[in-house]
């Protein structure tokens, strides 16, 4: 059994992304460049910010940060992102997510253009990615691509198993296994025998938000399992969506939490940052 180590993998992708930037620095005499737009203190997507931002310093992209209140109006919020998506120097904009209540995100989130969009949210990458196309893709599915292409786990012809399907993780992450040519179920909270299903996964992603929920008895001799979810347990330690201690024996290969698919979320978003704005002065 191989425990995938996220933590080394993310910081050997942050040394390789470093050399990106630089290289775009010398050719092109300015910086990578990502906005990011923060609306209202949740103190959850405070942390998440501050944490992208110091990714940014890291990597050596150059990140501009817009703080709204909470009480800016639907069409500053708007504004705000339309001058973002216009300036040449912001290669990616990111607006955090949860807005606050009384703001229409989707509004928001359609003024970012498809090339600028890193998180890979927007309807044109959902669908060029459904199409098999050149799409920027979200990070956290894209994260665990990059794991288990690394760990040299081939998805080829394999039963993969997702459970969850939202848009931000299970359905991108069934359809970036489908492309690499795996036979894909998507399972979620209608399903009727989960078990069932996640005993003939060769690859099982949990992508749900229930701690401990993927059980040994769940697991096939030998998969490989991926888990995305990040919860606290009865004790408030932090875990996976899988009773990782109890599937350990059972995986071939097998995600910690945390340490497994966390550390790569940002590391993509910076590869993904690198990616826009090497295409932008391509173009
Ligand atoms: P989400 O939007 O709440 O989606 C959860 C999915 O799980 C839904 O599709 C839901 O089915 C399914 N589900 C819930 N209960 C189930 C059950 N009893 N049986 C089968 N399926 C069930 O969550 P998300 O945003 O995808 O996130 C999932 C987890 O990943 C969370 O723990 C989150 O914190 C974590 N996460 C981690 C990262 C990272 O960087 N590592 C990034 C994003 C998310 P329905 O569609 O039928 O409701």
């Amino acid at each position: 059994m191989t425990v995938i180590d996220g933590k080394a993998t993310a910081a050997t992708i942050r040394g390789e992304l470093r050399e990106r930037t630089r290289a775009f620095e010398e050719k092109y005499g300015k910086k990578v460049g990502l906005a990011v737009v923060l609306i209202g203190a949740d103190p959850a997507s405070q942390v998440y910010v501050r944490n992208k931002i110091k990714a940014c310093e890291d990597v050596g992209v150059r990140s501009y940060a817009n703080y709204l209140p909470e009480t800016v109006s639907q069409k500053e919020a708007e504004e705000l992102v339309s001058d973002l998506a216009s300036n040449e120097d912001v290669h990616g904009i990111l607006v955090q997510l949860p807005l606050p209540k009384g703001l229409d995100a989707d509004r928001i989130l359609a003024k970012i253009p498809f090339e600028k969009d890193v998180d890979g949210f927007s309807a044109e990458n959902i669908g060029a990615l459904a199409m098999g196309q050149r799409a920027t893709v979200a990070c956290t599915p894209l994260g665990v691509m990059e794991l288990l292409q690394r760990y040299g786990v081939s998805v080829e012809g394999k039963r993969a198993v997702v459970v969850g399907r939202s848009n931000i993780v299970g359905k991108p992450m069934a359809m970036l296994l489908l492309n690499a040519n795996a036979t894909v179920t998507v399972c979620h909270s209608r399903t009727k025998d989960l078990k069932e299903d996640c005993l003939r996964a060769d690859i099982l992603v949990a992508a749900i938000g229930k701690a401990k929920f993927i059980t040994e008895d769940m697991v096939k001799d030998g998969a490989v399992v991926v888990d995305v979810g990040i919860n606290r347990d009865e004790n408030g330690k932090l875990c996976g969506d899988v009773d990782y201690e109890a599937v350990l024996n059972k995986a071939s290969y097998i995600t910690p939490v945390p340490g497994g698919v966390g550390p790569m979320t940002i590391a993509m978003l910076m590869k993904n940052v690198c990616d826009a704005a090497e295409l932008s002065m391509e173009k």
